[in-house]
């Protein structure tokens, strides 16, 4: 039995870099860390099938690929989505978008783009995870606990006493949301819950801003807020977009930009947007460093074009004929369904039903490979290491594999003179 100390986990964006694990014969398994995400996904056996699928048939990787390549070259209307795989694994999805014409977009870019919808209109004042551990005094949580999507968020950024204030006294609020169990018996008495009676969240943050102005009836229980978050020395607000329930999550990101633009220059008050789960904050950098735009780019047009709107992936699904899936971080498909054909790219671990016409089982950043992924406040890109060779290549090199193929087909067509 071996033990691996300090391993940095890729998993949900908050990049923990203390997960320990076991290594024997028999595979690898994380000791007990506090993360129900990292405690299952770090569970890995040491022999899987490594044997690609095609119709359910086992076929050689040799096979596998140029099928891949022959269903891509084919395609009119092709979508590359998933894309939950390291910075090397989406620049290389980029390279084979920009190849065959396809939509590229990120199974969770739905959070993301509910911040991006509000950065793109108005900017913004955001901050760190290490500023919110390091010099807050009030963390102001909006909405749900974002503890269900970043288990450790507290643990790892809050609980510590922070390292630049002078008395080290914090304080977490949390408005139109309550603690998961978990949270409470961390940060136990730092806890308050602002409850001015049931109001959606929109609502909610209308009514602080309204404080802020000093508007607020007599009574409300936001005058009070407001006023805490004015005295304040270095105010977070921290939210989970992905989280939100209810029309227009937007509006309410909208409203708490407003609300920070008030509060801030009087005393420092900034926000948290989380959004950073199977490197998305990764993917949509290596977009925008190769193509001048985030994420839901399509290529179809021969330049990068970007539509939040149309390239949305779920929407694209609808008339893709061929989609090439990538979910290299956790063995679980979402719910889809399209009526073109599915180039899987996923653990070996993965079941899948229906099968799709192509499987190629890939291996895990961080587990199976090293590899980047970027960290949810998005400054920080981080390196996770190789685990275990259970023989399984990585999406970067599958997709490399492929383009060979492509040019390869390209090259006998044109000295053929096809
Ligand atoms: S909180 Fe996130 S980064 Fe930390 S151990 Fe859990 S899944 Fe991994």
């Amino acid at each position: 039995m071996t033990f691996h100390p300090d391993i940095l986990c890729p998993f949900c964006g908050l990049g923990c870099g203390d997960i320990g694990i076991d290594q024997d014969d028999s595979g690898i398994a994380p000791r007990p860390s506090g993360c129900p995400q990292a405690d299952r996904l770090f569970r890995r056996s040491a022999t899987v099938p490594t044997d690609a699928r095609m119709g359910g048939t086992a076929v050689s990787m040799d096979d596998a690929v140029a099928e891949a390549a022959r269903l891509l070259a084919n395609s009119h209307a092709p979508l590359i989505a998933g894309l939950a795989t390291d910075v090397d694994g989406v620049l290389s999805a980029l390279t084979l978008a920009e190849r065959i014409g396809a939509t590229v977009d990120h199974e969770r870019s739905d959070a993301l783009f509910r911040n991006l919808a509000v950065l793109r209109r108005f900017g913004w004042s955001t901050t760190t995870l290490a500023e919110l551990r390091n010099r807050s005094d009030l963390v102001l949580v909006v909405g749900p606990d974002p503890a269900a999507a970043f288990p450790r968020l507290w643990e790892r950024w809050v609980v510590p006493e922070p390292a630049f204030m002078p008395d080290g006294a914090r304080s977490v609020v949390f408005l139109g949301g309550e603690p998961m169990p978990e949270t409470a018996q961390l940060l136990g008495g730092q806890i308050e819950t602002v409850d001015p009676g049931a109001a959606d969240l929109a609502t909610l943050v209308a009514g602080l801003r309204t404080a802020l102005a000093g508007r607020a009836a007599t009574g409300d229980p936001m005058t009070g807020l407001a006023a805490r978050l004015r005295a304040a020395r270095y105010a977070v607000v921290v939210w989970a977009a992905g989280l939100f329930q209810g029309p227009q999550p937007d509006m309410v990101v909208e409203g708490l930009v407003r609300l920070i633009r008030t509060v801030d220059g009087t005393t420092r008050c900034a926000g948290l947007p989380l959004s950073g789960a199977d490197n998305v904050i990764g993917a949509n950098q290596a977009s925008g460093w190769r193509t001048g735009f985030p994420l839901r780019t399509g290529f179809d047009g021969g330049v990068p074009t970007h539509d939040p709107e149309r390239f949305d992936w779920r929407r694209r699904l609808q008339d893709a004929d061929v989609t090439l899936w990538i979910s290299a971080f956790r063995p679980e498909m979402p719910e889809f369904s399209t009526n073109g054909a599915v180039i899987m790219l996923a653990p070996p671990e993965m079941a899948m039903t229906p099968e799709p016409a192509l499987f190629i089982p890939v291996g895990t950043p961080g587990i199976d490979h090293a590899g980047d992924v970027f960290r949810a406040d998005s400054v920080v890109a981080l390196h996770a290491g190789m685990l275990i060779d259970r023989g399984l290549p990585s999406v970067a090199g599958v997709i490399g594999r492929i383009l060979a193929a492509l040019n390869q087909t390209a090259t006998v067509k044109e000295t053929a003179g096809c």
